[in-house]
C-alpha cells in the first residue's frame, strides 16, 4: 500500500513525557491497517537514546533536535535549567529536522503529534495547514485544573490565604473533593512567572484549537471531568495505553529479570514496592524514616532507587536488610506491579505510576512532591479511594508504619482493595473490542490516517 500520511511527533524531552509518546506511536505505527503511515519521531538525542534504547520499530524514524545546549559545552546544570535552554532552542530546533526529515521521506508532513506542552505546535499547524493532534502526558483532572486557570485566579482573588488549604474546587466538574492547596503550583499566581507555568499556560489557550487532545487513561475513571472536557475540545479521547499496548516499558535496556524473579519467591501481597519515578528524590530525612521503618518492621520491599540515591541510605541498611529487600537502580514496572507478591505501591504519584498501579490493582501510598503530583494523591485518597496519605505529608516513622499497616491490614485494606479492583476492571474493560480506550483508538488512527501529505 502508498504511504500517505506523514506524522510529525514532537516529543518534550524531560520527565517521563517522551516514554509514552512513544508508546502511542509504536502502538499507532503497528496497528496492521496503518502500513500506510509513517511516523517521524523528533526529540533531543539523550532523551531519544533513553526512550529507543537502541531498537528500531517499522515505520518509526527518529530524528535528534537541538537541546539548546550552546555548541561545544558541556551542560551541568538543574532539571529546570536543561529546560529552559531546551526551550530557548524551540520550535527552530524543530523546524530544522522536520525540513530534514520531509526531504529524506519526499512526503510534506501530513499532522503534528506533539506533547501538549509544546503549544507552538498549534501555529506551525496552521501555518501547514494540517491537523494538530496534543498529547497530554498527565491525568484529566490536572488537565482540567490548567484549563479553569483564570476561574481559579478570580476564585483566589476573593478568598483569604488562609481559606485556600480547605476550600473545594466546587465549580470545576467532578473536582468537588479537590482543595486549592492540592492544584499543580504552576497553576497558582505565586509560580505564574516559572517558564513551565509559563508555557502551560500558552498551552491552555492553544488546546481548544487542536483537532484532538489525547491522553493516556481511561473515559471512566472520571465520567464529570471526561464530559467537561469533551464540551471544550473538538475531540478528547482517552486511550489507555499500557494495557492497550501490552510494549515492554520503554526507558531502560535492563530488563530486570533479577527483581522479577526475586519477587516470585515473595508471599502473596507482602511486598512493597517503592519507587519516585524518574526525576524526584526525597530528602535524605525521608529516605532513613522510610529506611528504619522497613527495617525494623522487616517488610520484605523493592525499591527502584537511582544509583546516585544509594549513598543517602542509613549507613550499613543495604547489608542488613538484604534477607528480605532489593534495591534496584531500575525496576520493569509494570510488571513488578502485576507481579502477586506486590502488596503495596509507595509512589509520588506520577500519572503514569498512579495508572499503572490501577491498571494491576495495587493499592498506593502517596507522598507527592510537585507538579500535578498533589492532585493526583488527593484523587487516589478522596475520590478514588485506592490509597492513603501520609501524616503531615511526609515520611516519618509512625505516619509511614501507621500507612503501612492500614493498607497491608486484611480489615482497614479491604475497602481500599476492593475499590481499586472495581477500577481496575473498568480500566480492562476500556479495551474490549467494544471499549471506549478501543474506540478513541480507532478515531485516533482514522484521523491521522485521514491527514494526506504530498
Ligand atoms: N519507571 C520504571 N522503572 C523504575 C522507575 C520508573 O519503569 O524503576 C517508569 C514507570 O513505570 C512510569 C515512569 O517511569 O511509567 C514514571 O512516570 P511517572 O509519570 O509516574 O513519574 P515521573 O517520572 O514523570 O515523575
Amino acid at each position: 500500500m502508498a504511504i500517505h500520511s506523514h506524522i510529525g511527533v514532537l516529543a518534550f524531552p524531560f520527565g517521563s513525557h517522551a516514554a509514552p509518546l512513544l508508546t502511542l506511536v509504536r502502538r499507532l505505527a503497528a496497528a496492521s491497517s496503518s502500513r500506510d503511515i509513517i511516523f517521524s519521531f523528533f526529540n533531543t538525542e539523550k532523551s531519544n537514546c533513553a526512550i529507543f534504547s537502541g531498537q528500531e520499530f517499522d515505520n518509526i524514524k527518529a530524528y535528534d533536535v537541538w537541546d539548546g545546549t550552546p555548541e561545544g559545552e558541556a551542560f551541568s546544570g538543574s532539571h529546570f535549567e536543561a529546560m529552559q535552554l531546551f526551550l530557548n532552542a524551540t520550535p527552530g530546533n524543530f523546524e530544522k529536522a522536520m525540513k530534514e526529515a520531509e526531504s529524506e521521506s519526499g512526503m510534506k508532513i501530513s499532522c503534528l503529534l506533539t506533547d501538549a506542552f509544546l503549544w507552538f505546535a498549534c501555529d506551525m499547524a496552521e501555518a501547514r495547514r494540517v491537523p494538530w493532534v496534543a498529547f497530554w502526558t498527565a491525568a484529566s483532572c490536572s488537565l482540567s485544573a490548567h484549563m479553569y486557570t483564570d476561574q481559579i485566579w478570580s476564585m483566589l482573588r476573593s478568598i483569604d490565604a488562609a481559606e485556600r488549604e480547605e476550600k473545594a474546587l466546587a465549580f470545576v466538574p467532578g473536582m468537588s473533593s479537590i482543595r486549592f492547596s492540592d492544584l499543580p503550583g504552576e497553576i497558582l499566581p505565586e509560580k505564574s512567572e516559572s517558564p513551565l507555568a509559563i508555557m502551560i499556560y500558552k498551552m491552555v489557550q492553544k488546546l481548544p484549537k487542536s483537532t484532538a487532545v489525547v491522553l493516556n487513561s481511561f473515559e471512566e475513571i472520571d465520567p464529570l471531568i471526561t464530559n467537561d472536557l469533551k464540551s471544550k475540545f473538538q475531540n478528547f479521547l482517552n486511550i489507555h495505553l499500557s494495557i492497550l499496548s501490552g510494549d515492554p516499558p520503554i526507558l531502560s535496556g535492563d530488563s530486570g529479570q533479577e527483581c522479577l524473579s526475586w519477587l516470585k519467591k515473595q508471599r502473596h501481597a507482602s511486598v512493597v514496592y517503592i519507587s519516585f519515578g524518574t526525576v524526584t528524590t526525597p530528602q535524605p530525612e525521608e529516605l532513613a524514616a522510610l529506611a528504619e521503618v522497613l527495617e525494623t518492621g522487616e517488610f520484605p520491599f523493592l525499591w527502584s532507587m537511582r544509583d546516585n540515591a544509594k549513598k543517602l541510605l542509613p549507613e550499613g541498611f543495604l547489608n542488613r536488610t538484604s534477607k528480605f529487600g532489593m534495591i534496584v537502580s531500575w525496576a520493569p514496572q509494570p510488571k513488578v506491579l502485576e507481579n502477586p507478591s506486590v502488596g503495596v505501591f509507595i509512589t509520588h504519584c506520577g500519572w503514569n505510576s498512579v495508572l499503572e498501579s490501577i491498571s494491576s490493582g495495587v493499592p498506593m501510598i502517596c507522598r507527592p512532591f510537585f507538579g500535578d503530583q498533589s492532585l493526583n494523591s488527593r484523587m487516589v485518597e478522596a475520590v478514588w479511594k485506592i490509597g492513603v496519605g501520609l501524616e503531615g505529608g511526609v515520611f516519618t516513622k509512625n505516619g509511614t508504619i501507621e500507612a503501612l499497616h492500614y493498607i497491608m491490614s486484611n480489615e482497614t485494606g479491604k475497602a481500599i482493595r476492593e475499590n481499586i479492583n472495581k477500577l481496575k476492571q473498568k480500566a480492562e474493560n476500556s479495551v474490549k473490542l467494544d471499549g471506549s480506550s478501543t474506540k478513541n483508538f480507532k478515531a485516533l488512527l482514522e484521523l491521522l490516517k485521514s491527514s494526506t501529505g504530498v
